[in-house]
C-alpha cells in the first residue's frame, strides 16, 4: 500500500515536471475567451483538465483550476455517480483524499462511498447546481451508502438518494440515522486537509445533541442549506496554489450554539424577496474571475482521460483522446505512461502530446 502511494505521488510528480516543461501557464497567451463572455459557457464545455501542475485560482464560488485528475468511476471502496455531468475532477490532493476516506470509511463499517459531484475538468462556474466546486477542493459524498453491487451508468444517473432530514421540522429523520453516519462524518473531518465539511442543520443538530467523548471535530462540521442527502467536503487552499483564496477559519468551539439555533427559526427558510434575482453564474463574466482562468481555459489538455484517471477503474473508465490530438515536438519531456497514476509507470517510448492550442 505504502509502495503504491509512494509510486503514484512519484507519478504524480513526473507529470507535474512534464506539463511544467511543455508550458508555464504565466507565459500563455490569454487571448481565446473575451471577457464579457460567461464563464459557466466556457468551463461547462470542458471535456478534459488543463494538463499543468495542479493549481487552484481564485475562490471556491469564483474560480478554476489546472492540473486537475479524475476519480476512477469505480474502486474496490467507491462508486462515482451521475457520470454524464463529468464532475469527477479534482486537485490530486481531493482525488487522493475521497480514496483514501472511502478506504477508512469502511474500515469503520461503512459499505463504500457513493462520490457526488467535485469539479468540472477546468473547475470554473457550472450551468446547472452548485455556487461553488469551482477550484477542486470541494466534493460531495452521498448519505446512501454504497450498494454491494456495481450500478450500471443508467442507475448511477437515475438512482435517486434518501433524505436524512424532514424538510418541514429540518430536524434528522430518527429512523434513518444510523451510528455509522457518524463515524463516517468524523473520519471525514479527522483529516488534516479538510476545513469544512456541510451538512444540513438537521444533521449537525444530531450531532451536537449525541455525540460523546472528542466532541473537537464537531467545528468542522458547518450547517448549510441542502446536503441533507449528501455531505459536502473542503480541503483547504493546497501548496503551490498561490492565488488561492483561503476561506475564513470556522470559529472556535463545537458550533451546538446560538448560530446552530438561527437554523431553526422561520428566518433562513423564508422565500427570497427577489426570486428573479439573477443568480451569480448567470452574471459571472470570464472579466469577473481570476485573470489566469483564461489561460486554465487555453492550456492543452492531457492525451486521454485515462491519463489523468486515479484509482481503479474496474475497467469502466473509457479513454477518451482528444479527436484533435496532435503530435508535437519533442521537447525533451521524460516518457509518459500509458496512465500517469497506475501503480507501476511502464517504461515505453514518448507518446505525442496534444498540440498547446492558442
Ligand atoms: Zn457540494
Amino acid at each position: 500500500m505504502k509502495m503504491r502511494n509512494t509510486s503514484v505521488f512519484q507519478a504524480a510528480i513526473r507529470l507535474a515536471a512534464m506539463a511544467v516543461a511543455v508550458f508555464a501557464l504565466s507565459g500563455l497567451e490569454t487571448t481565446g475567451a473575451r471577457a464579457d463572455e460567461l464563464a459557466k459557457d466556457l468551463f461547462g464545455a470542458q471535456k478534459l483538465p488543463a494538463a499543468t501542475a495542479p493549481h487552484s485560482y481564485g475562490f471556491y464560488s469564483k474560480g478554476c483550476f489546472a492540473g486537475g485528475v479524475a476519480i476512477a468511476t469505480d474502486g474496490p471502496t467507491w462508486q462515482a455517480m451521475r457520470l454524464s455531468r463529468n464532475r469527477r475532477w479534482g486537485h490530486p490532493t481531493m482525488i487522493r483524499l475521497i480514496e483514501k476516506l472511502s478506504h477508512d470509511a469502511v474500515a469503520d463499517g461503512w459499505p463504500g462511498l457513493l462520490v457526488g459531484d467535485i469539479s468540472q475538468p477546468r473547475g470554473g462556474p457550472m450551468l446547472t447546481g452548485h455556487a461553488s466546486h469551482q477550484i477542486g477542493l470541494d466534493a460531495d459524498i452521498w448519505f446512501t451508502p454504497m450498494p454491494d453491487h456495481r450500478l450500471t451508468p443508467t442507475e448511477r444517473e437515475n438512482m435517486s438518494a434518501t433524505s436524512l432530514v424532514n424538510d418541514k421540522t429540518h430536524l434528522v429523520i430518527d429512523r434513518l440515522w444510523t451510528p455509522a453516519h457518524e463515524r463516517l462524518l468524523k473520519r471525514a473531518a479527522s483529516y488534516p486537509e479538510v476545513e469544512r465539511i456541510l451538512v444540513n442543520p438537521g444533521i449537525k443538530k444530531k450531532l451536537c445533541d449525541t455525540v460523546t467523548g472528542d466532541r473537537s471535530w464537531l467545528r468542522k462540521i458547518r450547517p448549510f442549506w441542502g446536503h441533507d442527502y449528501h455531505f459536502h467536503v473542503r480541503i483547504g487552499c493546497q501548496p503551490g496554489s498561490v492565488g488561492c483564496k483561503t476561506q475564513e477559519s470556522t470559529p472556535p468551539g463545537d458550533g451546538c450554539d446560538k448560530s446552530l439555533a438561527w437554523w431553526f427559526t422561520e428566518e433562513p427558510w423564508r422565500p427570497s424577496k427577489n426570486p428573479d434575482a439573477p443568480k451569480a453564474r448567470d452574471v459571472m463574466t470570464m472579466a469577473k474571475l481570476p485573470k489566469e482562468c483564461r489561460a486554465v481555459l487555453n492550456a492543452p489538455s492531457p492525451q486521454s482521460e485515462a491519463a489523468v484517471t486515479m484509482g481503479d477503474t474496474g475497467g469502466s473508465a473509457v479513454a477518451t483522446t482528444k479527436p484533435d490530438a496532435k503530435p508535437t515536438v519533442d521537447v525533451g519531456a521524460p516518457p509518459v505512461p500509458a496512465n500517469a497514476f497506475a501503480p507501476t509507470p511502464i517504461k515505453r517510448p514518448p507518446l505525442p502530446l496534444p498540440k498547446p492550442s492558442r
